[in-house]
């Protein structure tokens, strides 16, 4: 009776073991991009800026598209971040969040500028706090 009960637990143990290493796999060759496959998969989820008739909400959602890297290492202060969960300006305009936000866009726009001119995400960062975190609700 017992040995029978171990045997179970052994075919259990066996299958579950069988299933992760499956599963494992095929993730395995799913995941892994290249690094810049896996930048077109970041901004593939943000709105397409062509969406927009608003100049200004165009180009925001024109920079979450060409540079996402950046905006997902900046803070929103527009109250998002506490209200909507969002992780970070990127996330304003993985919906049209961002197209009725004036903060979202300046921070994104002023990204942009920063970013053009050579400087260093610390830097945009820190530019970012000083100008905006007073707009935080
Ligand atoms: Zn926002």
């Amino acid at each position: 009776m017992k040995s029978t009960k171990n045997q179970n637990l052994w075919l259990t143990v066996a299958a579950i073991v069988a299933l992760a290493v499956i599963a494992w796999v095929s993730l395995r060759g799913t995941t892994q991009p290249p690094e810049d496959v896996a930048q077109n998969a970041k901004s593939a989820d943000v709105m397409s800026p062509a969406l927009f008739t608003d100049a200004k909400a165009r180009a925001a959602y024109q920079v979450a598209k060409d540079i996402p890297e950046v905006l997902e290492q900046l803070p929103c202060f527009c109250g998002c971040m506490m209200n909507f969960g969002h992780k970070n300006n990127l996330f304003c305009f993985k919906d049209q969040h961002g197209s009725a936000c004036d903060i979202c866009q300046d921070i994104a726009l002023d990204a942009r500028k920063m970013h053009d001119q050579g400087m260093q995400i610390a830097q945009i960062q820190e530019n970012i706090r000083t100008k905006y975190a007073k707009y935080q609700p």
